[in-house]
């Protein structure tokens, strides 16, 4: 049993899980580094402690210190979250060996799966099928070059530790190899500390679709379907979207399967995700996450089951109460993450306070936060702010009620991603679900800016209104009841730099 959590992480999956162990009367203890002391999930928890300086390297990385607090503090058990120390195995390991509960799967688990070419090895013998390629590393180039052929170009060269999208490295053409497996080794090692690097064949448009599994300690393991992860930037997701336009139900049950076959090869306990490829009917296993996903929530919308929670309660021991027969899945989910960076300058991180928040709201919106107005948003950390979700019924109403939602939603005092996920809805190849992982470098369009004159005058004119209502918010009295009126009948309007002025 669990009844106290100490929370390892900040931000929205902090303030998440702190949310869904409250709900099962648990007592809740947050950790914070300096300039986290007033940040949401620390007002949300309990309790919460100290732990160090800004950056998380001296925070919330320092696994001794998230031990000790956990103790000092009496916690039963600790949640990782997502990033940080989540699928670092000695972290897991050393939790339990100080007598506490660590929510998730097993060391062994995560080190099994964090390496990739064990983590391939692992599936093929399980029956899980691969992306073709090695499933050792190689030790120099020429092995590169001898291996290439037998798989066939082009070939992606990754680093065996690897993970966010780092150290990977697409080769076209045989001469460019030993130059590239140099520089992915290098890279690998700069980045992960091992310089392992293998190859496999590079995809030309494939699709990534995961699927979300969910296993107990008693050796009960089901799938809850897949999620659509394509729009990328970089190999990040930016959005994700429950079902996939693209899979079959024939598919879903034979991809469920597969993943389902994964976490039992590996004995999983908790919540984790299996990522494959997709493409004309046929997937491939990418890599395990050991951990609870950013994007778990399109999942919980169209299924009904709260994977938080889940995660809680099968850490407690307790048997998954359901089987794969109880799994139904309804509507269509869909996942934006709002993140301060620019789309319109490459995506460049962008910090500041949070002057304005207002949050969207209404039927089937969700709003997943960890920031506040008056919030100041730095380099130090992951620059996602918050994810907004939204459930219809179809996914024609999903789109459209995520452009509602983005509509209504205002945050000032920082760039974010809203305005390229706007632009998203209105795609027609996004609403047509007509897209694989190469989507934004077939729309460049979406992160180029609107300078029409139409648009340029919207802009201008939503600026002084803002400005004019903030005024009004902060009882300056420079502005008039009827400029009150009027304003509020923009307001009904929605915001005129959306739609342009007519
Ligand atoms: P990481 O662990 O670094 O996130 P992944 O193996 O999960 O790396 O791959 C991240 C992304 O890179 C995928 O979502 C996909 O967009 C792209 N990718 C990975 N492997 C291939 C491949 N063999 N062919 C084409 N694209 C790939």
């Amino acid at each position: 049993m669990i009844r106290s959590l100490l929370v390892a992480n900040r931000g929205e999956i902090a303030v998440r899980i702190v949310r869904a162990a409250r709900e099962r009367g648990i007592r809740t203890i947050a950790v914070y580094s300096e300039p986290d002391r007033l940040a949401p999930h620390v007002l949300a928890a309990d309790e919460a402690y100290a732990i160090g300086p800004a950056p998380s390297a001296e925070s919330y990385l320092v696994a001794e210190r998230l031990i000790e607090v956990a103790k000092r503090a009496k916690a039963d058990a600790i949640h990782p979250g997502y990033g940080f120390l989540a699928e670092r195995a000695l972290f897991a390991q050393a939790v339990e060996d100080a007598g506490l509960i660590f929510v998730g799967p097993r060391s062994e688990t995560i080190t099994a799966m964090g390496d990739k070419t064990e983590a391939r090895r692992r599936m093929a013998a399980a029956g899980v099928p691969i992306v073709p390629g090695l499933t050792e590393s190689v030790a120099d180039p020429e092995a590169a070059v001898v291996a290439a052929r037998d798989v066939g170009y082009p070939v992606l060269l990754k680093a065996s530790a690897g993970g966010g999208g780092r150290g990977m490295r697409v080769v076209e053409r045989e001469e460019d190899l030993p130059r590239a497996f140099d520089a992915a080794q290098r890279e690998a090692l700069a980045a992960f500390g091992d310089d392992a690097v293998y190859l496999e064949r590079y995809l030309d448009s494939p699709r990534h679709v995961e699927i979300q599994v969910l296993g107990d300690a008693h050796g009960n393991v089901v799938h809850l379907g897949e999620r659509e992860c394509s729009i990328q930037r970089r190999h990040q997701k930016l959005v994700e979207e429950a079902p996939s336009p693209a899979i079959t139900q024939e598919e879903r049950a034979a991809m469920g399967e597969a993943a389902v076959r994964a976490a039992q090869a590996v004995a999983y306990r908790g919540a984790g995700t299996v990522e494959f490829l997709y493409q004309n009917g046929d997937f491939f296993f990418l890599e395990m996450n050991t951990r609870i996903q950013v994007e778990h929530p399109v999942t919980e919308l169209v299924t009904g089951i709260d994977l938080v929670d889940w995660q809680l309660r099968v850490a407690s021991g307790e048997a998954l109460d359901f089987t794969q027969a109880d799994v139904v899945m309804s509507g269509h989910a869909i996942e934006c993450r709002i993140t301060s960076e620019d789309p319109l300058s490459g995506f460049l991180p962008s910090t500041g306070v949070v002057t304005r928040l207002e949050i969207p709201s209404g039927a089937g919106v969700r709003w997943d936060g960890g920031i506040h107005e008056g919030f100041e948003v730095s380099l130090h950390y992951d620059p996602l702010l918050a994810k907004l979700i939204v459930h219809g019924a179809s996914r024609e109403i999903a789109i459209a009620r995520m452009a509602r939602a983005l509509d209504e939603l205002v945050i000032t005092g920082i760039e974010t991603s809203a305005s390229f996920h706007r632009r998203v809805m209105d795609e027609p190849d996004f609403r047509a679900g007509t897209f694989s992982i190469r989507y934004l470098d077939e729309h460049t369009e979406l992160l180029e800016s609107d300078t029409s004159e139409e648009a340029l005058r919207a802009a201008a004119l939503a600026a002084a209104l803002l400005e004019d209502e903030d005024r009004l918010r902060h009882r300056i009295p420079r502005i008039g009841a009827s400029a009150q009126v009027e304003m509020s009948s923009w307001r009904a309007a929605g915001w005129p730099w959306r739609k342009g002025i007519s």
